[in-house]
């Protein structure tokens, strides 16, 4: 096998991965407004994701990225460990961290929220690809859905997980405002996808819901600079959108942070009909409560092309 890999072909290899070196970068928190630093820090194989608030003291400090530390957030993804301790807008991070392939990090972190950056993925996935991915000599362990789990929530939203060989996402969306209107996206989780047909597509909200937020003391960071703005059928951002269906890209986008959540790569359908993250973090909470409806297998086990990327200790340890 080769001694690296390039940088867009780590989701399908069996190995799990963490990343080269710390790269660090910082940005305003969307609902604070507040100034973050953040760094993303290698770790051994099978610690997962876990965010460290560097602002507090080092025995509260770290929280599990875990569907188990999942609170149900209606405009963020949050993460709160036994002590309270918490971290929120999490969500385009992990995107990026599953849209890379990336199994492994501690994330430091000097505030309760993670920076909104420009509203999308695509500066996370600049820093990874920038410092690069290692292969670890661990196998990835992988979550089958075995069995259909749906969820629903009152305002008529819905999301099902059911058995599929590959992760694979078909999400709707549909909104009032006529600039958004019904759009819908099937997309296959595979190398290179993720920054092809996702990773720069920003988060987006009605311009009549801005003032609402502000009010409300939420996203007192939110500019045309980190989100798209509709309103009356316009998009008020200089530029328009950066690609066609911009809208709908994002809520998958979302979605394959949240599912990330499960703590390790998954392969399955997800069908999504209005998804936000109150409802994706209640369909792998639903998940994860049923253990008749997944298996967790080791990557490699079932799938014949691994060979060709057995790391040099892993064949020794095979041989000896
Ligand atoms: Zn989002």
């Amino acid at each position: 096998m080769p001694d690296t890999i390039a940088y867009n072909q780590y989701v399908e290899q069996p190995f799990q991965t963490t990343v080269c070196d710390r790269v660090t970068f910082d940005g305003i928190g969307l609902h604070s407004g507040r100034f973050v630093e953040l760094s993303i820090c290698p770790a051994p194989a099978n610690t997962g994701i876990k965010f460290r608030r560097i602002d507090i003291d080092a025995r509260l400090q770290t929280v599990h990225a875990h569907a188990k530390f999942a609170e149900q957030a209606r405009l963020c993804t949050r993460v709160v460990n036994n002590d309270g301790i918490g971290l929120e807008t999490i969500e385009h991070m992990m995107a990026a961290f599953a849209g890379v392939g990336l199994d492994n990090a501690i994330v430091e972190i000097n505030a309760p929220e993670a920076p909104i950056l420009d509203g999308s993925s695509q500066p996370v996935l600049d820093a990874l690809h920038g410092v690069g991915l290692e292969l670890l000599p661990a196998r990835r362990k992988y979550i089958l859905v075995t069995k259909p789990v749906v969820v629903s929530l009152d305002d008529g939203s819905w999301a099902r997980l059911e058995p599929c060989d590959h992760l694979e996402l078909d999400i709707e969306i549909e909104f009032e405002d006529a600039a958004i209107g019904n759009q819908s996206l099937r997309y296959r989780h595979q190398d290179g996808s993720f920054a092809a047909e996702l990773a720069s597509a920003r988060t987006f909200c009605q311009w009549r819901d801005v003032e609402l937020m502000k009010n409300a003391g939420l996203a007192l960071g939110g500019s045309l600079d980190n989100a798209l703005v509709v309103d009356g059928g316009k998009i008020l951002n200089d530029g328009g959108l950066r690609m066609e269906r911009e809208f709908v890209r994002h809520k998958a986008l979302d979605c394959l942070g949240d599912l990330l959540l499960l703590g390790m790569p998954v392969k399955t359908k997800m069908t999504a009909y209005r998804p936000g993250h109150a409802l994706s973090t209640k369909l792998v909470q639903a998940l994860l409560s049923d253990p008749s409806a997944y298996k967790i297998v080791e990557a490699g086990t079932t799938q014949s092309r691994s060979d060709s990327y057995v790391l040099p200790e892993m064949a020794a340890a095979a041989t000896a």
